[in-house]
């Protein structure tokens, strides 16, 4: 290993949607907080773990009040990204509807009193009226639907590249194909003294950032810093639906049938399931592309909700990791005893309607001790060893 080359004000590890926000909005803040020189390294390029794969769909059906918060405010920026971080993040307003099955009724109910707690845009509307919004769905079945006139879905890549073009406008440094190595603490390990790189470099700092995605429990592990995440494999399929009976939809969420789809492009329909999840231990490894289990079990769940599906063309198939913590909520903190650590991981399959307001907190937490703009305590990694688990929704992890 080489000495120090160099010092930064904060190193950020992790080039997806999340370090990238968060170098961004550091360096918008710098006047506030003085840290000047910003370094976010990636072990391969911007956005090539989850944020790539991700299916950028931005809902605010959520089953906690920070959540819903999250992504209420994050939709402002991604409707007017472009006077906010410059840029396009690709936002598309489709609407989104959320179906509800008997079972899940009461749940439903009161998410959407909390969503609506925090100022969302949204109501339960009558199955004709969801009929009219979404031409060829069948919608007699469900208990209740709800719609978020304002949601729909964005470029999760695009937004990540927009954030770091603004980021590197602003100064920060961005190294691609750099994978951090470990984190240095001072000899008594209370505070962060350097980053190291895969290749022996040693940047110098007093800040660094961990949003490492499915990476994270593998990179702290070493640090002896052991944190509850795990990577999971998530399928996702496009189909070309019959243009003549379902001309186009809105994004949505089906509780019952464990799915959630969006329209991409002109003519093609995304579903995913959020409650298929195999582990994976090296996020480095893992089949990419979509089994024929799951194209039998989803596609038919699909068509239950949009028949014409039934006959539609599957055009291709791929999965993506997510980073499952216990509750299916993220980590947004700093890490108790080594003073300059911290922890933005854990987003689970629904991590990147959220970024924009991410990354405008962690640099509030960074810069100024708190995330001031709003309460992130229910996101505190202390939370797990507490017992004071967020509530994780309806056990279908993309809406906890
Ligand atoms: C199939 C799929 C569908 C999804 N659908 C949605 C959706 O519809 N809506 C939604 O809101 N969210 C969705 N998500 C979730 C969302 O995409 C993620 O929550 C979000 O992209 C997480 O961003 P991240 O920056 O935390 O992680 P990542 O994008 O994984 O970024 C982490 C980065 O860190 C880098 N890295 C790792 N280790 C190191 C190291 N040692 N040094 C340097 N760099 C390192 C990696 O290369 C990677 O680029 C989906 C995810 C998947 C996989």
């Amino acid at each position: 290993m080489t000495g120090a080359t160099e010092t930064a004000d904060a190193v950020i590890i992790g080039g997806g949607v999340m370090g990238c926000s968060i170098a961004c909005n550091l360096a918008l803040t710098v006047a506030r907080h003085g840290l000047r020189r910003i370094v976010l390294l990636e072990r391969d390029t911007l956005g090539s773990g989850s944020t790539g794969r991700s299916s950028a769909a931005i809902r605010m059906h959520y089953s906690t009040a920070v959540n819903a918060e999250l992504a209420w405010r994050s939709l402002h920026i991604f409707r007017n990204f472009g006077d906010i971080i410059g840029g396009e993040c690709g936002y598309t307003r489709t609407g989104y509807l959320v179906f509800a099955g008997p079972d899940d009724l009461d749940s439903f109910r009161a998410n959407i009193a909390t969503q609506q707690s925090v100022g969302v845009s949204t109501g339960i509307i009558s199955a004709a009226d969801a009929a009219e919004l979404a031409p060829g769905f069948a919608v007699a079945d469900a208990a209740a639907i709800a719609y978020e006139p304002y949601s729909g879905h964005a470029d999760a890549s695009g937004t990540a590249y927009a954030y770091a073009t603004r980021a590197r406008a602003e100064g920060v440094a961005i190294r691609l194909q750099t994978p951090a190595a470990a984190i240095e603490t001072s000899a008594d390990g209370s505070r962060v003294a350097a980053v190291r790189t895969a290749a022996g470099a040693r940047i110098a700092t007093g800040v660094a950032v961990v949003a490492t995605g499915p990476w994270t429990a593998r990179f702290l592990a070493p640090h002896g810093i052991d944190v509850p995440l795990i990577a999971t494999r998530h399928e996702v399929l496009h189909f070309r639906r019959p243009l003549d009976l379902v001309p186009y939809h809105p994004g949505g969420a089906d509780i019952s049938n464990r799915i959630y789809f969006r329209p991409e492009g002109q003519d093609l329909t995304l579903v995913g399931n959020g409650n298929h999840s195999d582990i994976v231990d090296d996020p480095e490894v893992f089949a990419q592309r979509a089994s024929p289990a799951f194209i039998q079990d989803v596609w038919p769940r699909l068509a239950r909700r949009i028949p014409p599906i039934a006959d539609a063309e599957l055009v291709h198939g791929y999965a993506g990791l997510y980073t499952n913590s216990p509750d299916s909520h993220p980590i947004m903190d700093r890490i108790a005893g080594v003073d300059g650590l911290y922890l933005c991981s854990g987003f689970s399959g629904h991590g990147f309607k959220l970024s924009p307001m991410v990354g405008a907190l962690m640099a509030e937490l960074i810069g100024s001790g708190q995330a001031a703009t709003m309460d992130i305590s229910p996101l505190r990694l202390s939370r797990f060893a507490e017992g004071d688990l967020n509530n994780a929704g309806y056990g279908f992890d993309v809406l906890a």
